[in-house]
């Protein structure tokens, strides 16, 4: 008997090759339906987008829309194709963008819906410190803030502020803004409330005192106040004594101390002087028709360099030259008016028209510094006839009438001659100043700080040395000094 024997190997690999048939059967058939479907498509237009048919685009920002592939067939009619993009990017809403092709009276469309959004916060600027302390919650005053936003613009307006209370001294200030859109942005301000002010003290009367010997000196006091206290001169503590029986410089030191610990101290200076000429030989040295910014910063040097005090016949100052008057008050100077104006043709026109010119003045240093000017040099001198081409006796009345309403005036003794040219040689100022200068007296010493006085300044170191090599000392002129005056001619 003979059997034919399929061995088990061989008929694996026929049920192979029956599959491989069947899958090229399956595809070949595939093709062929999918190239019939195709051919029968063929004739249309196809329009596809590049890219999403939803876009999202931030609102002034540039647009260029990804376009669309378009065919028909084979052939490529992308470039045939018409597009409307009226997208704003101005402006936020939503836009189309719409592509269409017409074909045998069919139109076909693709259409892509850009959205022009503000999705940008606005930009929030504080003024100011990020952490600011004032010493009452009250005291706080907002410096402000600046809003911007891309799209909407100027929104400051908007901003919305809350106060939170940290903890027992601290705040937390919180700025929000928000544009049309909904986009906020959120800033923070600490605010500490903790006081660390001390107390202002502030003398009653001048900070330098000059009292003549065996005189009598009352202390004028000074007054207190605090920026959370509010007044507290009654704090005040005072130490130290003046003896009026003996020459010397005496401090009187004023402290007060808030409630919170802050102190504040403030000293005045006594100076006792024998005002006796027959005592000491004395010059006081007196400049007028000043400030001027190059003149009187060289003299006020030399004197603080000497340690010598002085006096100032001012006339009216700018704002800038302000500067300049402190510095003279702070550094212990006699400030004396020499009138608003220097004008003879108007301060000597009438008496009323003088005196105006002086309380301007007077009242102008009181405002701006709290400094009470007293004493006063005329221009010219009291001696000037330049004041009778516009009033005929009127220094004899003015020497009377400045001294009942309470102001002393000085001539002046010894001349510098500054005022003899426009630049005097210095040489020349160094010796009439000198060569004047009488012993055991009081010489009072006219010189110029005005802007053209160059030369005074430069003097004025060797006019020093060389008085106090023989022996003279400065001081200012003060309330206690025995005026010097001339003879009245205009009278
Ligand atoms: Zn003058």
């Amino acid at each position: 008997m003979s059997i034919v024997e399929v061995r088990p190997e061989k008929r694996k690999k026929n049920i192979i090759i029956s599959l491989a048939i069947a899958v090229a059967v399956i595809v070949a058939v595939g093709i062929t339906v999918a190239a019939f479907l195709g051919a029968f498509k063929s004739d249309k237009p196809s329009l596809s987008l590049i890219g999403k048919s939803r876009v999202e685009l931030e609102v002034l920002t540039e647009y260029e829309d990804a376009g669309i592939k378009a065919t028909i067939g084979k052939e490529d009619i992308t470039d045939k194709v018409s597009c409307k993009n009226d997208v704003d990017t101005k402006k936020v809403g939503e836009y189309e963008v719409i592509y269409s092709y017409e074909h045998k009276g069919e139109v076909y469309s693709q259409k892509r819906t850009v959205k022009v959004v503000d999705k940008t916060a606005p930009k929030l600027t504080l003024n100011g410190k990020s952490e600011i302390t004032v010493s009452l919650l009250k005291f706080y005053k907002e410096p402000g803030f600046k809003a911007t936003d891309t799209y909407d613009g100027d929104l400051t307006k908007s901003v919305k502020t809350t106060q939170t209370k940290i903890n027992k001294e601290t705040y937390e200030i919180t700025y929000t803004v928000a544009d049309k859109s909904g986009n906020e942005t959120v800033k923070t301000r600490t605010l500490i409330v903790r006081d660390k002010v001390k107390p202002v003290i502030s003398l009653n009367g001048q900070e330098y005192v000059y009292i003549e010997l065996g005189g009598k000196y009352t202390d004028k006091g000074a007054r207190a106040s605090d920026d959370v206290d509010g007044d507290i001169t009654q704090k005040i503590s005072k130490s130290g004594s003046v003896d009026t029986n003996a020459e010397g410089t005496y401090y009187i030191k004023y402290s007060a101390t808030d409630k919170n610990g802050n102190k504040a101290t403030a000293t005045r200076k006594v100076i006792v002087f024998n005002y006796n000429p027959s005592n000491k030989n004395r010059v006081f040295l007196t400049f007028d028709d000043g400030p001027s910014s190059n003149v009187t910063p060289k003299v006020l040097d030399v004197l603080k360099e000497n340690d010598i005090k002085a006096t100032f016949f001012i006339c009216n100052y700018a704002d800038d030259k302000k500067p300049l008057i402190q510095r003279m008050i702070n550094e212990g100077h006699t400030i004396g008016i020499h009138g608003y104006s220097h004008d003879y043709a108007k301060i000597y026109k009438s008496d009323d028209a003088f005196m105006k010119n002086i309380y301007r003045l007077r009242d102008k240093l009181k405002a701006d510094f709290g400094y009470e000017a007293t004493l006063i040099r005329f221009p010219g001198g009291s001696s000037n006839s330049i004041s009778k081409n516009y009033n005929n006796g009127i220094m004899g009345r003015l020497v009377k009438r400045v001294e009942a309403e309470g102001f002393i005036y000085h001539d002046w003794n010894v001349s510098s001659n500054d005022a003899t040219g426009t630049t005097v040689k210095t040489k020349i100022i160094i010796n009439a100043t000198i060569n004047t200068l009488v012993k055991k007296r009081n010489n009072v010493v006219l010189m110029h700080d005005s802007s053209s006085k160059t030369t005074t300044a430069a003097a004025l170191p060797e006019i020093i040395v060389r008085a106090k090599q023989k022996g003279y000392i400065f001081l200012p002129l003060t309330p206690d000094v025995p005026p010097c005056h001339h003879s009245v001619t205009n009278k």
